[in-house]
């Protein structure tokens, strides 16, 4: 085995990698860029080398300092990970010219599975059912129409060099094809530096499933089952599981083998995925009647390996270490045991609702929910970020992945979605919400699943609301005032005032506080009010719409909720992050974000228009801090009120002359009391 070993990537699958490497006592080498000098991808490895500038075309792609960095360290062998040089031959080569081992397949291998076409053409000669489609060599347009014509509408074209989704069309009818392929052509040129295309008849309803395999370089080769990866967006996967759910034992063993010899046909060693698109002729409840078809082999580890790892307990990267190292393959085919259900869930930087355009930002809140790194387990988490770190637009838009296991697919399912609700990201769009209501939607619940199964559910999908606006309030309300109280108990052990640690409740009368919450488009008032008895009652809004009822909070630590709120007869868990304003709520149920207007701070706006400065709750004048025909500046401090035990300071809403003082200092004022006047200036 390897003393030493180099890994050419970042992120998750960078720490992934190096943590399996620690298990096994191999030393590790990471290459970073200039812009991920502080990633966790460094700290997870013994040493780094800083191979150059932000962009990977300047430094993740830059191979000959990545073997330079081998070299320097002492590293015997590489580790591409997926994407970057992961699938490039030239690098595999170079490698091997250096006397380093490329943890993956022979160049030769590579380049025989790295264009789409010629693939297909091998696969053809090896007996593994292709989609019915042209892939010649011969790229006339006129011809590549009369080919298309030939099989048949919709068609899909295809970049021969494609991949990651990018450079496909669908076309749907014989006058769309021109423009179409014109289009593909000229991505395929942008995106992989090679125009050449494929066309494939689209299959209907498909369901993509994929089989991993693996071989050693003693002429082993074995299948670890089946992923279906059906859930996809853009052509891109969103949910990932194994087994396929329905998959008939025959098939699986026909799909198997069929992987086998396609893996072979190239002198395969390694992991390796092959894709393959499946058609349900009888639809979702006949999955005996399902038909397979080659699509593409990856001929590296895929993003959702911990799926198979999940069902049959082995580290697939462990595997990749020992086939590189000369090892033969730890078990035979006979050996191998599927085992249970797991489901993998991509989180990205996206936004859903906007066409999952990729977002950036910084994690100011990223909590996870009980899990475990790089291991098989109930809830597994494998990322390379943590909390305050940025997801920067040089990279990947995934955060993590989130995987699950039970024993049954009804557990996972029910598992995702508790961990889901309990992943709180703050500061970057993501698609946590949105993979919560795919997990819960009718088709992937059923597992009625084909690759059009987010269009097909796009009504329940998109644009949700898990979170009502009542609960959204009821849960801001009290964790403001239990906020408030914190900070009053703390100053108070301090030495403050202890009148700060009591929370509003009088036992001379009742008081009450205004707030208002924005909601998206929405101002809404709500009202608090103590009464007599030590209770607390809300109103939510005004007039006819308004909710009323008794509101009650407790701490409620288990289960990863910070507060149990109850109001008007419902019971809501909620854990809430503050930023300034802005309310970002986590529930069971979903999250949501709602902003609390300062009354306070806002005070003065309406002030400002009719020259009011009036009082934003009932309480008692301390002090004026301005007398008549003084000049103020906006923002000054003009007079401090005292309400619910802590005193507020009431500025200047703009420049102006104090016209008249309404009160003395000790005076009681109602809500909404004008204090004092103020001219312009
Ligand atoms: P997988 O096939 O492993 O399920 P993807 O198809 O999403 O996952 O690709 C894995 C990673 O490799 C992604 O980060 C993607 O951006 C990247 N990738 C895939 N194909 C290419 C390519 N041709 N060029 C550059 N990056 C690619
Ligand atoms: P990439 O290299 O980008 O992963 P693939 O050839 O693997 O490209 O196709 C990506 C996805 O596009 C598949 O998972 C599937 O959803 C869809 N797709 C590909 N080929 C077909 C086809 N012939 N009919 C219908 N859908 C297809
Ligand atoms: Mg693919």
């Amino acid at each position: 085995m390897f003393h030493k070993i180099l890994i050419a990537n970042r992120g998750e699958i960078a720490c992934r990698v190096a943590a399996t490497a620690r298990r096994l006592g191999i030393r590790t080498v990471a290459v970073y860029s200039e812009a991920d000098a502080q990633a966790r991808h460094v700290a997870a490895c013994d040493e780094a080398v800083c191979v150059g500038g932000a962009a990977p075309k300047d430094s993740y792609l830059r191979w000959e300092r990545i073997i330079e960095a081998a070299r320097a360290t002492g590293a015997q062998a590489i580790h591409p990970g997926y994407g970057f040089l992961s699938e490039n031959e030239g690098f595999a080569q170079a490698c091997a010219d250096a006397g380093l081992v490329f943890i993956g397949p022979p160049p030769s291998a590579i380049a025989a599975m790295g264009l789409k076409a010629e693939s297909k053409r091998l696969m053809e000669t090896a007996g593994v059912p292709l989609v019915p489609g042209y892939h010649g060599a011969d790229q006339d347009p006129r011809l590549l129409k009369a080919e298309a014509d030939r099989i048949g509408y919709p068609v899909l074209i295809k970049a021969s060099a494609g991949g990651g989704g990018k450079g496909m069309r669908l076309v749907e009818a014989p006058e769309a094809f021109d423009d179409a392929l014109a289009s593909c052509q000229r991505e395929a040129l942008n995106s992989f530096g090679d125009a050449a295309v494929l066309i494939e008849k689209y299959v209907q309803r498909p369901r993509h499933i994929e089989i991993q395999v693996f071989a050693d370089a003693h002429g082993n080769a074995v299948y670890l089952f089946e992923r279906d990866c059906s859930v996809q967006r853009r052509h891109q996967k969103v949910l990932e599981e194994a087994p396929a759910p329905g998959m008939p034992p025959e098939l699986r063993e026909r799909m198997g083998l069929a992987a086998v010899a396609a893996a072979r046909a190239v002198g395969y060693v390694g992991a390796g995925t092959v894709e393959f698109i499946v058609e349900q002729p009888q639809g979702y409840d006949h999955p005996e009647a399902m038909r397979f078809y080659f699509m593409e082999m990856n001929t590296r580890l895929q993003v959702e390996h911990p799926v198979t790892e999940a069902i049959t307990g082995l580290d697939l990267v462990e595997w990749q270490l020992r086939v590189a190292a000369g090892e033969p393959l730890p078990l035979a085919q006979r050996d191998l045991r599927l085992q249970g259900h797991a489901i993998e869930a991509r989180i990205c930087a996206e936004n859903p609702d906007n066409q999952f355009l990729p977002a950036t930002g910084r994690l100011s809140v990223y909590r996870k929910p009980a899990c475990s790194a790089f291991a098989v387990s109930d809830v597994r988490i494998d990322d390379g970020v943590g909390e305050g770190d940025t997801i920067s637009p040089h990279y990947d838009s995934m955060i993590a992945k989130l995987i699950v296991r039970g024993d049954t697919r009804e557990q996972a399912l029910a598992r995702l979605d508790q961990a889901l609700a309990q992943l709180h990201i703050v500061g970057v769009a993501n698609n946590v919400a949105f993979l919560r209501h795919v997990v819960r939607s009718p088709s992937f619940a059923q597992a009625r699943l084909d690759t059009a199964l987010i269009a097909r559910e796009s009504a329940v999908l998109f644009g949700q609301q898990p979170v009502s606006l009542t609960a959204a309030v009821a849960i801001a309300v009290a964790h403001t005032l239990t906020t408030e109280a914190q900070a009053a108990q703390e100053a108070s052990a301090e030495g403050h005032d202890p009148w700060r640690a009591r929370d509003g409740f009088a036992s001379h009368g009742e008081r009450s506080r205004r707030f208002a919450f924005q909601w998206g488009e929405d101002t809404v008032p709500a009202r608090l009010t103590w009464r007599r008895d030590g209770s607390r009652w809300l109103v939510v809004g005004e007039g006819e719409a308004a909710t009323a009822g008794a509101l009650a909070w407790r701490d409620a630590p288990g289960g990863g909720w910070a507060l149990g709120v109850s109001f008007a007869g419902e019971d809501w868990r909620a854990t809430v992050y503050a930023q300034g304003e802005r309310l970002h709520l986590f529930t069971p149920q979903g999250s949501a974000a709602i902003v609390e207007v300062d009354l306070l701070a806002h005070a003065g706006d309406a002030a400002a228009e009719g020259g009011r400065l009036t009082a934003p709750m009932p309480g008692k004048v301390v002090a004026f801090l301005v007398q008549a025909g003084d000049a103020v500046k906006k923002g000054q401090p003009l007079a401090v009120l005292e309400a619910m035990k802590m005193e507020h300071t009431i500025a200047a809403p703009a420049d102006g002359t104090v016209a008249e003082l309404l009160y003395a200092p000790g005076d009681q004022v109602a809500d909404g009391a004008e204090l004092l006047r103020l001219g312009g200036a």
